[in-house]
């Protein structure tokens, strides 16, 4: 039988009340009824209610049905973390055109290939990434991608948005259905080549109600966007878990931790999601400058990677807030810490909380379910239905067990007391000479180290050892060498495991465009150097 975790109470019955499944259209409208003029959107000095916004999205699917775009087509959609973002997404899907989730990163090839199973209609693009313009982004796929007809700029969203004669009501239309896909999001996993997952709109809805109620989110909650929004994550614990709230999302353009923290301040933020990388940076930098009155902050959530030990401490202790450890996928899996969770459990991994509806349960490589506390893969199924890879019954096929359990490739093990502890992936676990580590294991202990301030570490392949262990380390200090980091490791009480047969000092690491470590790239940077 599988793994059912305790669940504690939840905190109201928002999760239960989102088992109703609704159209985005449909939560748009209700939202916009509930509190009219509540302030829900600020971007910069823009400060928009939620009736404005519901005006704003319809001006803008108006224009959408103008142009012919229509229920069921695909829409290449390629946004910041702007307030257009919102009107460009919920216009879309409130007539029914599915948008493709690219993040900034992605490059006009990759729009190419998800373009080639997608055919879509329409790009939806920033008019400016990182100081670049979009020209070249517009002409490669206006080149290569011959269904796309039209090109929707951010400039041009906001003058539609503004355009008070443009009104849904004008344009005869068929609604999408809750059962209906609403939107393409892009399965990072750990590798650089994105599998598009179909999704309909209550996966989403659903999972930000069930994060609304981990977090305790009330009208009076303000939350800061600093990942890239079109993320799932970011939308599903950022921007839906807040609007199912009632509360206000503010759009950071800018993810530096200047710019989060100034925000933070001045927004009075009560809740943000960065990733653990950011995390760190930004408590580096309150570290130095504790000038921004950031007494607000309630929690910060962090997921997609390991959420350390140090990272929980150093949220408490430095940002004074709380963190929650949310563990997810793309593929539609959610659970997380609650807020009351004490720290010492949290700081080891351990993440009670899986949403009410799903089972999880641990495997070994055969497939047979272990005992509780033993290590395996995680396989999740949920009472929301695992969304499909996009023509690609193959993938969707081979993603799933024969009884509907869906394979995360994710290492962990599930406790008495149903606490779930994520402790890598299935594949990147690294085999030396017949001893299994774990990376996240050497990783963490390499932390320990005082010049060290970030590692990752992999197994390349070795001729005696089968792998050896590299770790690539970002130091804080030029002056650290390798043979001193060595050395210095040995004499730390840390376990003879853990030592890297080989240390490779870097200022950054590669990321896939989902924003997760490139380890790819880093083993063949390294291959290379060989
Ligand atoms: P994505 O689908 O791009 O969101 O990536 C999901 C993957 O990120 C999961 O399968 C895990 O490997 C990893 N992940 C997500 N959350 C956590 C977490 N809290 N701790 C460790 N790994 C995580």
């Amino acid at each position: 039988m599988p793994v059912i975790p305790k669940l504690k109470p939840c905190n109201d019955d928002r999760w239960k009340t989102a088992w109703k499944p609704m159209t985005f259209g449909e939560a748009l409208d209700s939202w916009a009824e509930r509190a009219p003029e509540k302030e829900c959107l600020v971007d910069g000095a823009s400060r928009i209610s939620y009736r404005e916004m519901r005006e704003r999205v319809h001006r803008l699917a108006a224009y959408l049905l103008s142009i012919g775009i229509r229920k069921g087509d695909a829409v290449l959609y390629r946004m910041g973390n702007t307030e257009n973002f919102i009107y460009g997404f919920l216009g879309l899907v409130q007539i029914g055109a599915c948008p493709i989730m690219l993040r900034p990163g992605n490059r006009a090839e990759e729009a190419r290939e998800l373009a080639e199973q997608t055919s879509p209609t329409l790009l939806v693009t920033m008019d400016r990434h990182l100081g670049e313009d979009a020209e070249g982004f517009i002409r490669h796929v206006q080149d290569t991608c011959p269904t796309v007809r039209h090109i929707l700029r951010e400039s041009e969203i906001e003058v539609i948005c503004q355009d008070r004669s443009l009104k849904l009501e004008d344009h005869e239309h068929e609604p999408p259905g809750v059962d209906d896909r609403s939107h393409f999001l892009l399965s990072g996993g750990t590798t650089g080549t994105p599998k598009i997952v179909a999704v309909q709109p209550t996966v989403l809805l659903y999972a930000a109600a069930c994060y609304a109620d981990r977090g305790s989110n009330t009208p009076d909650d303000r939350c800061l966007v600093v990942i890239p929004a079109s993320h799932n994550f970011t939308m599903c614990v950022d921007i839906f878990a807040t609007f199912v709230s009632g509360g206000t999302v503010v759009m950071c353009n800018e993810a530096s931790p200047v710019e989060i923290l100034r925000l933070v301040g001045e927004e009075k933020i009560t809740h943000l999601t960065p990733v653990p990388a950011l995390a760190r940076l930004c408590i580096e930098f309150r570290r130095e400058y504790d000038g921004d009155d950031i007494s607000h902050l309630r929690y910060i959530s962090e997921g997609g990677a390991e959420v350390t030990a140090d990272l929980v401490r150093d949220g408490r202790e430095v940002l004074g807030c709380q963190t929650m450890n949310c563990y997810g996928m793309t593929e539609g899996f959610y659970g997380s810490t609650y807020l009351d969770d004490d720290d010492e459990m949290i700081c080891q991994g351990l993440n009670q909380g899986v949403m009410p509806g799903y089972v999880l349960r641990v495997v070994d490589t055969d497939g047979n379910e272990v005992p509780i506390g033993e290590l395996g893969e995680f396989q999740f199924k949920g009472a929301i239905r695992f969304p499909e890879y996009h023509d690609n019954p193959e993938a969707t096929a081979e993603a799933l067990t024969e009884d509907g359990f869906y394979r995360t490739g994710d290492l962990g093990f599930i406790t008495e007391d149903g606490y779930v502890a994520v402790r890598g992936r299935v594949k990147d676990q690294i085999n030396r000479g017949g001893e299994s580590v774990m990376p996240e294991a050497v990783e963490s202990d390499m932390r320990k180290h005082p010049l060290v301030t970030d590692c990752v570490a992999l197994g390349a392949p070795d001729e005696t050892l089968g792998q050896r262990i590299v770790a690539f380390v970002i130091p804080s200090s030029d002056a650290l060498d390798r043979l001193q980091l060595l050395g210095d490791l040995r004499n730390m009480n840390i376990s003879e495991h853990h030592i890297p047969d080989d240390v490779v000092f870097v200022n950054a690491f590669p990321q896939t465009p989902s924003q997760k470590i490139d380890r790819k790239a880093l083993l063949s940077s390294f291959q290379e150097r060989q």
